[in-house]
């Protein structure tokens, strides 16, 4: 089926892609930046469902380490999709006019640019404009984009806004391309970047502002992801695809 980068794959939502692209057949780079023990998990997590893996340690922010997650990918096979899943909110909750300019640097950083250069790896290598055989880009926004994210981290909404922005106008860059580019936005889902952030109660204290009145669980996402890469999305570009349970 061939090879798909999963940036952020050692935990929460990346981890579930990883084990839903592995059931469906694909060979899965498990890109982490810390620590590589959940992502060593994962890996083999995904190999016990038959695929090759590979965990890779590269912060998706800095341009040679992305060049080389991308050239690592390509001694596992043909790469076939990415989805730019890494992201991060500076872990510290609060308005605006609290936030330093070192933390809204580093989450645009990895948000921004990450997503842009990990996109740009893949077009380089996908694009038939550049002798590839085409894929599938699925970039991971919030629905902060649209919410905003008041009193927590308006600088975490604002990245997302700028990632479905990149990515709509990537997808009509590639669409003739063979490169299917979309989104997929979550709502709350159940994950440790809420307990990174000093806010372990988040998902359960958001519940009643939630019409399916919980938080996601990151399968949950998986599904919408793995969906879009597939032929059965092959009329979907440049969609926005929120996953929310109705927020
Ligand atoms: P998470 O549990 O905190 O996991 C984040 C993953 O990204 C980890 O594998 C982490 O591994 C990796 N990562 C962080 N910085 C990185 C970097 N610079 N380079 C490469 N990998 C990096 O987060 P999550 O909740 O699953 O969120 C995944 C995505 O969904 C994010 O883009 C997030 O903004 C979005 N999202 C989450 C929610 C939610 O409620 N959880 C809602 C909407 C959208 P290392 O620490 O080892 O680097």
């Amino acid at each position: 089926m061939g090879v798909l980068v999963v940036t952020g794959g050692s935990r929460g939502i990346g981890a579930a892609i990883c084990e839903l692209a592995a059931a469906r057949g694909y060979d899965v780079v498990v890109n982490y930046s810390g620590d590589p023990a959940p992502a060593e998990e994962v890996a083999e997590r995904v190999r016990s469902h038959g695929g090759q893996a590979l965990a890779h340690r590269a912060d998706v922010s800095d341009e040679q380490q992305v060049s080389d997650l991308f050239s690592a990918a390509a001694e596992l096979g043909p790469l076939v999709g990415v989805v730019n899943n890494a992201g991060v909110t500076g872990n510290t909750p609060g308005r605006l006019d609290e936030q330093s300019a070192e933390t809204v640097r580093r989450v645009l950083d990895i948000n921004v640019t990450g997503v842009f250069l990990c996109c740009r790896e893949a077009v380089r290598r996908l694009s038939t404009r550049h002798g590839g055989s085409g894929g599938g880009i699925v970039n991971i926004s919030s629905t902060a984009s649209r919410t905003g994210s008041a009193g927590e981290w308006v600088h975490y909404a604002a990245s997302k806004a700028a990632v479905n922005t990149l990515s709509f106008g990537l997808a009509q860059e590639v669409a003739d391309e063979g490169i299917r580019v979309n989104v997929v936005s979550p709502g709350l889902v159940e994950t440790g970047l809420h307990a990174a952030a000093g806010m372990p109660d988040r998902p359960e204290r958001f519940s009643a502002v939630i019409p399916l009145r919980r938080a996601g669980q990151p399968e949950e996402i998986a599904a919408a992801v793995l969906w879009l890469l597939s032929p059965e999305a092959s009329f979907t570009v440049g969609a926005v695809l929120e996953v929310g349970g109705g927020r």
